[in-house]
């Protein structure tokens, strides 16, 4: 196996001869974005999705997507860790920023198929979802199971060799681009809460499925509802058990913490760059100052997670720490940069870089929420990884 500082080095060789190393753009010029959920038209997002697609098959076919994932579905078998080798790589070249959808096709859905699958779902799925020529998407929420996800209520079922679903699923992000949606769905409105529900993927244009859009404070719209009226899946896109999709949505949530640990770092790090580029007080010093260590101890949470992985151990703290983290660090971000900009925050006067933030400010709060909220992550630390007493179960 190639060691970490060669394949490094191999991936910054090959990366120069598919991409612009980006320039280090001088301050005021330029994209002056920090937008956390992008405020795209339904096209923007077909357009910008299809150019992120083209940079991951490019990727993919060249040997370099799926790096960690079996030669078997088109990967190269190297420990997990080497995506985030590479990853540190490719971030000095300029390639296609990725949307949420891609990170939940790829780090999300991809290992639960690994993990849950038949043989043939295996060879029907993971090649064209890590290649991203197909997407898919997490119809995991509803109105009334979000924190509380056991509760789902979308009903699946059994007909002869079909399921035919009936719900209604919130906040799905990317569903107006995924191929495919993951669907969290009750088969037993008998059995105890956690034991009656059945994982199925549902291709999002089968007939019943229609998305629509939800406008989010920023102003886009980035996730969706969608509602499930009598959409016939066959019994061979259920994924796992009959009665065990709980623990196949366990699967994809574990994921996600561990998929969230650098949230916000990029915005962080800008923030830290305006105010390099101000006088401060010594209260914005001290704030600047407390930041930039935030950034530090975040990105050491990281190497945490890659040395667990590197140990083969599963990470469980650093995981759920890591997502708790990266979201106080959204906030801190949004305090700091009032603090700065104060009224330049308030009209879009055409400056560089002082309204623009306003599309982190109120996007940064949606992370607290998205993936398992704060208090459900301080909950999932308390008790898995103090072993403090449970919450009494409902
Ligand atoms: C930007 C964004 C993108 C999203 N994308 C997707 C997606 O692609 N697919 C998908 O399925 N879902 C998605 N979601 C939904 C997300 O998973 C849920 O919003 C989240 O799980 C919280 O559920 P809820 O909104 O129903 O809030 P609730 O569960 O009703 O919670 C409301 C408040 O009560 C608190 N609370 C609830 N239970 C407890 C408890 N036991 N202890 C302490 N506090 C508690 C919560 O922390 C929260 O502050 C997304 C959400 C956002 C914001």
């Amino acid at each position: 196996m190639t060691g970490p500082a060669e394949f490094r080095a191999e991936a910054r060789a090959w990366l120069s001869t598919v991409a612009a190393l980006r320039t280090s753009a001088s301050w005021g010029t330029g994209d002056d974005s920090v937008a956390v959920f992008d405020n795209w038209t339904e096209e923007e997002e077909h357009a910008h999705t299809a150019r992120g697609q083209e940079w991951e098959r490019t990727r993919f076919d060249a040997g370099w997507g799926a790096l960690s994932r079996a030669p078997s579905s088109g990967g190269r078998g190297l420990p997990a860790f080497y995506e985030q080798l590479y990853r540190t790589e490719e971030a000095a070249f300029d390639v296609p920023r990725r949307s949420e959808i891609f990170p939940v096709t790829q780090h999300l859905v991809a290992p639960a198929i690994e993990i849950w699958g038949t043989d043939e779902q295996k060879r029907r799925w993971l090649r064209p979802m890590l290649r991203t020529d197909e997407l898919a998407c997490q119809l995991f929420s509803e109105t009334e199971a979000g924190s509380d996800l056991a509760a789902v209520r979308t009903k699946a079922v059994r007909d002869g060799g079909h399921w035919v679903l009936h719900g209604h699923k919130v906040w799905t992000s990317g569903a107006r681009v995924a191929t495919w949606g993951v669907a969290v769905c009750r088969t037993d409105p008998e059995a105890p809460k956690h034991a009656g529900i059945t994982v199925f993927l549902v291709r999002m244009d089968a007939p019943g499925v229609t998305v629509r859009p939800i406008r989010q404070m920023t102003g886009g719209a980035s996730f969706n509802e969608v509602y499930l009226d009598g959409v016939v899946v066959p019994d061979t896109d259920r994924l796992g058990p009959v009665g065990q999709g709980w623990k196949v949505t366990l699967s994809v949530l574990a994921a996600e913490r561990l998929d969230s640990g650098s949230l916000g770092l990029d915005n962080a790090d800008r923030a830290i760059e305006l105010a390099r580029h101000r006088a401060l007080s010594d209260v914005e010093r001290q704030q600047t100052a407390d930041l930039f260590v935030r950034t530090l101890v975040q990105r050491l949470i990281g190497l945490r997670v890659t040395a667990a992985l590197a140990a083969g151990r599963e990470p469980g703290a650093e995981a759920s720490v890591g997502k708790l983290y990266a979201t106080e660090t959204m906030r801190r971000t949004s305090d700091l940069v009032v603090q700065l900009l104060g009224p330049r925050l308030v009209a879009d006067t055409g400056e560089w870089g002082t309204f623009a933030w306003t599309e982190h400010l109120l996007g940064a709060p949606g992370y607290s929420i998205a993936g398992g909220s704060d208090e459900i992550q301080r909950t999932i630390l308390a008790e898995r990884v103090l072993g403090l007493p449970k919450e009494p179960s409902r």
